[in-house]
């Protein structure tokens, strides 16, 4: 980047140098011209207070050292003086530009370009009281010739300032990027002095950079908390079975430790299952394809297979519900409604009841789970979506839990684009809502 800067920096410094050298040459000439035709005109009119047939040869002499050419015409264009040529061999005079514009306005003035000789020839004329033409000519290199002949100083010059713009392109390229570099090694710092063009860059690289440290640590005690929960049933799994295996168990307890590494397989099951559904729904993250999926139905049948197992905690389990349709998948949605359900037996209490609706609103559709279960308290609303986060641990692994249910339900939640809402009350109950948006 800072080589292209400084190329681009030398570039246009060139450029510009050229140009404004030219342009200088351009005014400079014009302004010599201009000055050449005063002299003229100043020498014309000396010449014209003369008598030129008094001419002496020393003051020939001065004219001509002054590469100066004078001429005398008369009204009809003849010649009939001229300091360097015999007039005898001079044509009418009389179509010349000068002479033509003096006859008309009293004084006139050309120039001529000897592309051959690479001069050019000025002229002024003015029309001496007799009618006769005074007319003064200098001879003068051209533009072109000017320029070919301070060709090498101009290239000297050049090179002079190619290499001031290459030190001072180096210096400034260095000047712009070194808060660059900067920012680049310092990224966590907070920034002073940074560009105003570069803030939204800096905010979003320092808010993916977060990101990256964030999900690195969720990461990271992601697979610490799985160790954790897969030594524990496993622990009891082997411990059990080689306490079988030593043969000195007796049948009553040989049945009981077969029923534990029972549960702790089961659990188990339930924990590896959570797992990979979690790390299936990382993986598809942003990139699940989403169809029309009956909601009421779905709810309807979730809630008619988890009849018995509200039974069995002694939980009311009743829905209402109307046609709702919303664009999600179809295992997502079981998966949901499961989750929530389940959450709202598990933590409930005897005799308490969960009630499941879906509706269609005005601009979004809702799936409501309310239960007057334990509740959670304020402090625990956040963080009960995190993995592995349980309120009270005992009771969640009691009734089967991994720790991930709603883990699961925020990961899908996402997916399908629906936002979800927690009130709860601490002994009172817990109603979570699901907005699926139109
Ligand atoms: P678990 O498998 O432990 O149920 P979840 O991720 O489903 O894990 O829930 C996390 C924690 O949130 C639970 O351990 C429980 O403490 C709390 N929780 C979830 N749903 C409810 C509810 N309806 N009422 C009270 N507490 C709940």
């Amino acid at each position: 980047m800072s080589k292209r800067i400084k190329i681009i920096l030398v570039g246009i410094a060139e450029f510009a140098t050229i140009l404004a050298m030219l342009s200088a040459s351009i005014i400079f000439y014009q302004g010599f011209e201009a000055q050449v035709y005063e002299d003229l005109r100043v020498m014309a009119y000396l010449f014209a207070e003369l008598d030129y047939t008094e001419i002496t040869e020393e003051g020939e002499n001065d004219f001509m050292k002054n590469k100066l050419r004078i001429s005398v015409i008369s009204k009809e264009g003849s010649v009939i003086y001229d300091n360097q040529m015999p007039i005898e061999e001079m044509n009418n005079h009389k179509n010349r530009e000068e002479i033509r514009e003096a006859k008309e306005k009293g004084e006139g003035k050309a120039a001529r370009k000897s592309e051959t000789l690479g001069s050019r020839t000025y002229y002024y004329a003015i029309q001496m009281k007799d009618g006769d033409i005074v007319r003064v000519a200098k001879k003068t290199s051209t533009f072109g010739m000017v320029f070919y002949q301070y060709c090498p100083f101009l290239i000297i010059i050049l090179l002079g300032l190619v290499f001031i713009c290459l030190i001072l392109g180096h210096y400034f390229t260095k000047k712009l990027v070194e808060p660059i570099e900067h920012l680049a090694n310092h990224l966590e710092e907070e920034q002073k002095g940074i560009y105003p063009e570069l803030i939204p860059f800096v905010t979003r690289i320092k808010a993916q950079h977060e990101d990256i440290i964030k999900s690195a640590r969720m990461r990271q005690d992601f697979t610490a908390n799985v160790s954790h929960e897969l030594k524990t049933p496993l622990t009891s799994i082997s411990g059990y079975s080689e306490l079988i295996e030593s043969g000195m168990v007796s049948s009553e307890d040989t049945q009981r430790f077969a029923k534990e590494i029972h549960k702790n397989s089961s659990r188990l099951l339930t924990l590896i299952n959570d797992i990979i559904r979690l790390s299936e729904l990382d993986a598809t993250e942003d990139n699940c394809t989403l169809e029309k999926v009956n909601l009421y139905e779905v709810t309807r049948s979730c809630v008619e297979m988890l009849q018995l197992n509200a039974k069995k905690h002694n939980v009311t389990l009743t829905f209402w519900g109307e046609h709702c349709e919303v664009m999600a998948s179809k295992e997502m949605i079981e998966e949901l409604v499961y989750n929530l359900c389940d959450n709202a037996i598990r933590y409930n209490k005897i005799d308490g009841d969960v009630h499941v609706a879906v509706k269609n609103m005005v601009d979004h559709v809702l799936l409501s789970v309310s239960d007057t279960g334990i509740g959670i308290s304020e402090n625990q609303k956040e963080r009960i979506f995190e993995r592995f986060y349980r309120v009270d641990k005992s009771r969640s692994k009691s009734t089967g839990g991994t720790g991930l249910g709603l883990a699961i339900v925020k990961h899908i939640v996402s997916q399908v684009h629906a936002n979800i809402k927690l009130e709860s009350e601490l002994g009172k109950g817990t109603k979570i809502e699901v907005t699926f948006l139109l």
